[in-house]
């Protein structure tokens, strides 16, 4: 659950922890039968949006527009009053280097923005927040300009704006709202399911921030920033300025509220004891071994077994240079039962000393720097360590609960996954729509977090995948695979 915000997605300098990730299964013949992350998406253009290319403008150069696209946020339909913002896509092939983007409006440049990575998935595009103030507009269609720069091509897209007073509830009353409780200091939006819940909340962070400190043995030094998300972000939850949960009734991510929070403080504490550079694969691990599991406590040392038994294992080289793009579930299993084999050898004190000490190798790669500390501190090679790993995890327990549960923890995931990159692609953890929540309590923004796609097809599939999360978590391994090759004929067809 971890990613560098904006290192890779907005070009903010911070660190995300996210809870979760990635993409595939072997439980229907559709699913790849290879670990890999599904490349990222074809984005879906708005519904709001028009493509008008019929008005392309082609001044000073011939390379055609036709192929950009443009997502707008908030979600949905766009309302009078509303802080548009915009993600300008180009298409495949199109060189993107030192060129920008403008948008006009009635005459005026609104802003311009060069093309730059987004997300995870480093996505070239120009990103736009809340450029578009439509508050003094009336209801109708609107036309905006979109001019690459050097290139000089323009072209022009319609969105509709519908009247304020149809803006869905809670809005337009909602707000955020905060409480200081002894561990956090709590961001919720009013009207939300979190509002609705909050005193059940407010204990749940307050138990969990007593275990973690525990677990952890120092005590937080600050009440945590802790949001709760009236919209499913990836997986449910990150780390970055603070942390972020998800958390509705129509949680499609999966109900793990307690464990998301558990998993996103440790890396809120974990953060703050220092370490020149903690790989990813040992920031995730500690998270999910202290928390006692991924998404719900689970047996990790058995489970990540069973990982050699489905022929799931990630060599850890491999794991380690690529672990935000490694399948995501096995990627993080494996990582705690990492952490939780090198406690078990080595002992906290000798692993909490190797892991705040390793450094950025002259390659770059995290397997190098990681590989270096293993050597200073227990005189072992990556493959060394590797191979006395595989040792300890044959001699795990496994039996077929083990197997099913993880092989379908998998498919639920990465059907998850597939269902956001067709149909609530601000979700899809790569390239998923992530505004500075902070700003957007500054300027009193709430639609971007509380609009999401309402379709029949989302509320199908979204019910579908909630119901196969209740069957997975009671053992109901039949239900779970009938409910998700559900999902998958809707998402096929
Ligand atoms: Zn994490």
């Amino acid at each position: 659950m971890s990613i560098f915000r904006f290192k890779c997605m907005l070009c903010f300098v911070v660190v995300v922890l996210w809870t979760v990730a990635c993409s595939f299964s072997s439980f229907l013949p559709s699913f790849s039968a290879t670990p890999v992350v599904v490349a990222p998406t074809p984005v879906l253009p708005s519904p709001t949006v028009t493509l008008s290319f019929g008005s392309l403008q082609a001044p000073a150069s011939p390379t055609p527009a036709v192929g950009f696209s443009v997502r707008t946020h908030p979600d949905g339909s766009l309302y009078v009053g509303d802080q548009v913002s915009l993600e300008v896509l180009p298409p495949d092939g199109f060189e993107t280097d030192n060129k920008s983007v403008e948008v006009q409006f009635q005459g005026q440049v609104l802003g311009a923005q060069p093309f730059r990575p987004f997300g995870i998935a480093e996505r070239q595009q120009a990103t736009f927040f809340w450029i578009w103030d439509t508050a003094e507009l009336s209801a109708g269609a609107h036309v905006l300009t979109f001019v690459v720069q050097p290139d000089g091509f323009s072209w022009t897209e319609t969105f509709t704006l519908r009247p304020a007073t149809e803006v869905p509830s809670p809005e337009p009353a909602a707000r955020w709202e905060s409480l200081t409780s002894d561990c956090c200091l709590i961001y919720y939006i009013t009207g939300t399911d979190a509002h609705r819940d909050l005193e059940f909340l407010v204990e749940m962070a307050e138990g969990e921030a007593e275990r973690v400190e525990a677990h952890f043995g120092v005590p937080f030094q600050e009440r945590i920033p802790l949001t709760f998300l009236p919209r499913v972000l990836g997986h449910g939850g990150f780390a970055w300025d603070g942390v972020y949960v998800s958390y509705l009734d129509e949680n499609y991510a999966g109900g793990a509220t307690r464990q998301v929070i558990h998993h996103e403080m440790v890396h809120w504490l974990d953060a703050r004891q220092g370490g020149d550079l903690r790989p990813s694969i040992l920031v995730e691990g500690l998270a999910v071994y202290l928390s006692g599991g991924h998404f719900k406590e689970e047996p990790i040392l058995p489970r990540a077994a069973a990982l050699l038994d489905l022929n799931w294992y990630i060599p850890l080289r491999e794991l380690t240079d690529a672990f935000y793009t490694s399948q995501h579930e096995i990627g993080y299993l494996q990582a705690a039962a990492l952490v939780a084999y090198l406690i078990k050898t080595f002992g906290w004190e000798r692993f909490d000393d190797f892991y705040r000490d390793i450094h950025p190798a002259a390659d770059g790669k995290q397997s190098s720097a990681l590989e270096i500390a293993l050597q200073k501190h227990f005189g072992l090679r990556l493959e060394a360590l590797e191979a006395d790993f595989l040792v300890f995890l044959r001699a795990q327990d496994v039996d077929d609960a083990h197997r099913a549960d993880i092989r379908l923890t998998v498919a639920f995931y990465d059907t998850l996954r597939r269902y956001q990159q067709r149909f609530d692609p601000s979700a899809y953890f790569l390239s998923a729509w992530l505004p500075d929540i902070a700003e957007m309590r500054r300027r009193g923004i709430v639609a971007d977090l509380l609009r999401r796609p309402r379709a029949p097809i989302n509320q199908k599939i979204e019910g579908l995948l909630i119901a196969a999360d209740v069957a997975l978590r009671a053992g109901d391994y039949a239900a779970t695979e009938s409910l998700l090759r559900q999902v998958m004929t809707l998402l096929e067809q």
